[in-house]
């Protein structure tokens, strides 16, 4: 195995350390100075550095990141956006490998390491989605490690053959299944969710569940959520995405549903978007339920909007929730990186020795001078091979 150095960085903008890389995993961190030299040593001088991001929420499989502007059409509600992109998908090619490898090859530009991605499965497409993007992951040589939620954006009982078509994802290979606003969408909140659960308690995948619906409909589909992830054992594999009504409800409520949601080990990924309301971040971090954050698509057939950027939607996450000080800053960019571990099944995601070698070097003073900056990144490291430098991806694919 090589063995080599990034000498003179500082984690999470602590003292300055050389960490020593062997293979694919950092193996030593010591003060600055003191690592032996070697010929493939790189100079870090003196930057800050992180754990490489880690996307939560992603959808790589449908945007036209790389292709001549699209011009945004069709309504504005879930239903019309779904409508819009089975009508028009194909005209960009989507889902198509070389675009997916451009989405990818831009996570890792902007220092994201790891994503959970959401892929499209449905009656037009079958699994065809999911071979996409692993063919896409491969041609990166897994520099971003791709971990995929076989997701049923047409809605599932309301169209009959979706529940085979997840099974069968499950069974080879999804690490989890998806779901839809199961009220909202599928209009039968109590099939789809059976249905869903199911299928992962038998093939043993985890559930990541968009769920858009607001208010009281999106906190009786949490309750729905809770009660059958309790029946199942399946605590601390099920996500909700999205999930915008938590930050809507009653205090009371509120915090009644984090009790229980806490007890199921039930997880959250957002993209914080504007004009939502503000989850209850602190109150869920006291409970352990985990908050990963995500890009979702970007430049897609439902929004033009996003870059990719995952510090840029901690930087989000942290206007959204009035986040001000050192510590409430320094939080967000956790959540964007060691916290978010769980999300593509990591035990630790960190600068410390035994950690799978994902950093990235950024020019600032300290971890909240970065967030509120998003300045470039120097350096990208993932895997154990330098992959971008000074905003410029290296590999070739
Ligand atoms: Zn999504």
């Amino acid at each position: 195995m090589t063995s080599w150095t990034i000498a003179n960085v500082r984690p999470w903008g602590a003292a300055p350390v050389d960490l020593t890389i062997d293979g694919t995993e950092i193996t030593g961190v010591r003060p600055a100075g003191t690592a032996r030299p070697d010929s493939e040593s790189v100079d870090g001088r003196g930057l800050l550095a992180l754990p490489g991001f880690v996307n939560a929420h992603a959808h790589v499989d449908k945007s036209w990141w790389g292709q001549p502007w699209v011009s945004y059409g069709g309504e504005p509600t879930t239903q019309g956006r779904i409508a819009h992109e089975r009508a028009e998908r194909d005209r960009y090619g989507i889902p198509g490998v070389d675009g997916t490898v451009a989405v990818l090859r831009e996570y890792l530009r902007h220092g994201t390491t790891a994503t959970r991605t959401h892929v499209d499965v449905d009656l037009g497409l079958g699994l065809r989605g999911i071979e996409v993007v692993r063919e896409a992951a491969d041609r990166l040589d897994g520099a971003i490690d791709v971990e995929i939620v076989a997701f049923p954006q047409d809605g599932v009982i309301r169209r009959p053959g979706v529940l085979d078509l997840l099974d069968r994802a499950a069974q080879a290979g999804a690490t989890s299944i998806g779901g839809l606003d199961p009220a909202g969408i599928d209009r039968d909140p109590v099939a789809q969710l059976d249905g869903l659960f199911e299928i992962a308690e038998r093939r043993g995948v985890g559930l990541d569940i968009h769920l858009h619906d607001g208010g009281e409909l999106g906190a009786f589909q949490y309750e729905l959520i809770i009660d059958r992830t309790l029946r199942t054992g399946l605590q601390g594999r099920v996500t909700v995405s999205h999930g915008f009504a938590l930050g809507e409800l009653a205090p009371d409520r509120q915090r009644a549903l984090l009790d229980d949601g806490g007890e199921a080990g039930i997880s959250w990924a957002t993209v914080a978007p504007v004009r939502t309301a503000p989850l209850p971040w602190r109150g869920m971090a006291e409970r352990g339920i985990g908050i990963g954050l995500g890009t979702d698509g970007i430049r897609d057939l439902w929004s033009p909007f996003g870059d990719g950027d995952l510090l840029r939607i901690a930087l989000g996450f942290a206007r959204l929730h009035g986040l001000r000080t050192d510590e409430e800053l320094t939080a967000a960019v956790e959540l964007a990186t060691t916290k978010a571990a769980p999300f593509v099944h990591r035990e630790r995601h960190d600068l410390v020795p035994g950690a799978r070698a994902d950093l990235v070097l950024i020019d600032a003073q300290n971890v909240p001078d970065a967030l509120v900056r998003v300045p470039p990144r120097a350096l990208v490291v993932a895997g154990g091979r330098v992959v971008a430098r000074d905003g410029e991806v290296l590999l070739n694919a």
